[in-house]
């Protein structure tokens, strides 16, 4: 176990200064209930850092314009940042060109963008469509939605006690049949790592594409979509460290080529008669209308922050939370932790016996820490485990090690009180 004794020490060897992070996040340096906030929400969204708040605060007080077409010289300023955001994206996940980058409004729309347009177009009666027993709301019911339209298939590839994906069942799943397969590539309530790669590889030696919803993997594991060789990746900015109301979509150029637009409007065209009308270029084909212009420069601002501390920095720091937490947190009697799987991001849920989840999540409250509780959007994982929801603390890289004695002791308090 790392104790938080040797906390110092790892700071040092891996030169990390949470005070120093923690001092660019204004938010977290106030009470909550008359206590210090202990900001254990993470999973749900993150908090933002000065740089970014900056970011959203100059755009609008000498940027604001709108942009593309302009040519005025505030519309070519704001262009210019907007589009330049999408060369950090581009940068971050390691895409091959800028037009495979598609801002959205988050993972939600860049999920529900290829059930609407690749599926639209290719899903045929009787195929399928493969996901998993783990997924968000957000990679389920798009997916529905379409196959009941085409009369397609979902299949679900089950999940273990511990919270791994049962790849022998996704073996057993994928067919000639299979049109897509969509997975999360980290849980939002069980914290597992899915093996994503191995994943890929299989589905692509059916000629099948892959999605990956990223939206708990971007702010915890470096992403390289070239090295991963998914077809689509989704994340949500409000994720890492940016804005809500901004996200993206990765895909394959030669997908995207031959996908029909999302939606219709300004910008997604390149000639607009009653007869007929021509798409722009890629990506704003999938762009209609004025975008998240503040949102796009926001998430840029994000990842020059996260880029510059060092996702592998931070990755590593999470994880010597996770760990702690983990091992102090399953000494407490009539706890149980849900999600062990062997590869976890930095999530941490479990349930005590006989105390429903939103009253562990109230009383914390009144402690000043923000935790979790409820199903997370993954109503299937709760059946899988038979509970009605789980409390779930999930770390940033801002949180510390006595922060998380604080929870120890708030959730020792719970159990007393209870008795
Ligand atoms: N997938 C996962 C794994 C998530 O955790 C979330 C957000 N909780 C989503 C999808 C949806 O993200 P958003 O609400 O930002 O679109």
């Amino acid at each position: 176990m790392l104790l938080k004794e040797n906390n110092t020490e790892l700071k040092r060897q891996i030169n990390y200064n949470v005070e120093k992070i923690r001092s660019d996040f204004p938010i977290l340096s106030q009470l909550v209930h008359g206590k210090p906030l202990v900001y254990l929400d993470n999973a749900a969204t993150t908090q933002k850092p000065l740089h970014v708040l900056h970011s959203l605060e100059n755009y609008y007080y000498k940027q604001n314009a709108n942009i593309h077409r302009g040519v005025h010289a505030l519309s070519q300023e704001a262009t210019e940042a907007f589009e330049s955001s999408r060369i950090k994206v581009k940068k971050f996940i390691n895409a091959l060109g800028k037009n495979e980058i598609i801002f959205t409004k988050g993972t939600t729309e860049s999920i529900n963008l290829v059930a609407q347009t690749y599926c639209r177009k290719f899903l045929k009666e009787g195929d399928d469509i493969i996901i998993s027993e783990m997924e968000h709301h957000s990679n389920i019911v798009p997916w529905q939605l379409i196959c009941e339209e085409k009369k397609a298939n979902l299949k679900v590839i089950p999940i273990s006690e511990t919270g791994e994906l049962i790849f022998e069942e996704f073996e057993k799943l994928i067919s000639e049949k299979t049109k897509l397969v969509s997975v999360v590539y980290a849980s939002n309530s069980l914290g597992t790592v899915n093996p994503v790669k191995e994943i890929i590889n299989l589905a692509h030696s059916y000629n099948v594409p892959v999605l990956l919803d990223a939206a708990q993997a971007v702010n915890h594991l470096e992403l390289d979509v070239q090295e991963l060789d998914c077809d689509f990746l989704a994340f949500s900015g409000h994720k890492l460290y940016g804005p809500t109301g901004i996200g993206i979509l990765y895909g394959k150029v030669n997908l995207l080529e031959i996908m029909p637009p999302y939606q219709g409007g300004g910008d997604m065209i390149s000639k607009v008669t009653f007869k007929q009308t021509t798409y722009n270029e890629l990506p704003h084909k999938f762009e209609a209308g004025t975008p998240n212009i503040a949102g796009a420069i926001g998430l840029g601002a994000a990842i020059d922050y996260v880029s510059n501390v060092g996702l592998d920095r931070i990755a590593y720091y999470e994880n010597t939370l996770l760990e702690y937490a983990t091992d102090k947190i399953s000494t407490l009697s009539g706890l149980r932790v849900i999600g062990t799987a062997k590869n976890k991001i930095s999530v941490l849920s479990f349930v005590l016996d006989n105390i429903h989840p939103h009253d562990v999540g109230t009383f914390l409250d009144f402690e000043g820490v923000a935790i979790r509780t409820g199903h997370h959007c993954t109503q299937p994982v709760m059946d899988k485990f038979k509970i009605p929801a789980t409390s779930r603390a999930s770390f940033g890289m801002y949180n510390t090690f006595d922060e998380i004695d604080i929870l120890y002791n708030g959730l020792k308090k719970i159990l007393e009180v209870f008795k």
